[in-house]
């Protein structure tokens, strides 16, 4: 199965919002209304700008495993193939904020607008994750996920998945459909683009030690929180 998908930008600012709130300045502070503004403008920006589109595509397990393996870039041990073994159903995906709204970061970095440029970067990063976050909820329907289940995504750059497994993904979702490439490193364009496997599995499939050899360098934890919102709101 394989579908496409589009969401308004105002509905992806809308559910992105508490992520943005983290980005305003203590109460009290002498920027904070400074950095307020920023953030509005950067949400306007957002709106008139970002084109969010995603496509997935299910897959069978071997078939994954063998663009998984693809480069063998990978470590020697990694937490998805341990999900893995408990998974139920698989879909590669990838999800996208536009070109628009990705190219406008640059530009104001480049004309000395370090902090417009900061800010529209975290915004659409937040969105560019819950356009991923959509992309599984969708799979998980899809799917029919039981109470017990959960969906979770996870890409290559990361947990030990070589960056090089975009080449082997990108061959087979082939998502030019929805605008996103690879270049010849591996980096999506447009670059506020997430891309990689969405796994359903039994919840508790998806909590794991971070003891893997990628963890050692880790300053996220990233797959605990992901794991505890699986836990808080299951399906
Ligand atoms: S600790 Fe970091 S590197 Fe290790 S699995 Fe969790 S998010 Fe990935």
């Amino acid at each position: 199965m394989r579908q496409t998908f589009e969401v308004a930008p105002p509905e992806l600012l809308t559910a992105v919002a508490r992520s943005m709130r983290n980005l305003e300045a203590k109460d009290g502070s002498p920027m904070a209304d400074r950095v307020r503004g920023l953030i509005e403008g950067a949400g306007e920006t957002f709106v008139h700008s970002a084109r969010p589109q995603g496509v997935w595509e299910s897959i069978s397990i071997a078939d994954f495993l063998t663009i998984y393996h693809g480069d063998g870039g990978n470590d020697r041990d990694t937490p998805l193939e341990v999900v893995l073994e408990d998974a139920v159903s698989l879909a590669l995906f990838a999800v996208t904020v536009g070109a628009e709204v990705s190219g406008r970061i640059p530009q104001l970095f480049d004309a000395g607008e370090m902090a417009e440029g900061y800010i529209l970067d975290q915004v659409a990063s937040f969105a560019a994750d819950e356009m991923a976050q959509i992309a599984a909820g969708r799979f998980g329907r899809a799917e029919q996920q039981g109470p017990d289940q959960g969906v979770l995504p996870y890409s290559p750059g990361y947990c030990g998945w070589n960056v090089s497994g975009q080449r082997a993904l990108f061959a087979r979702l082939e998502p030019t459909q929805i605008g996103v490439t690879i270049n010849d490193s591996c980096l999506m364009s447009p670059i506020k683009s997430v891309s990689g496997v969405l796994v359903l599995a039994p919840i508790e499939a998806h909590v794991f030690s971070p003891a893997f050899t990628c963890c050692s360098t880790c300053t996220t934890l990233d797959c605990q929180e992901r794991a505890a919102g699986l836990r808080v709101m299951p399906g």
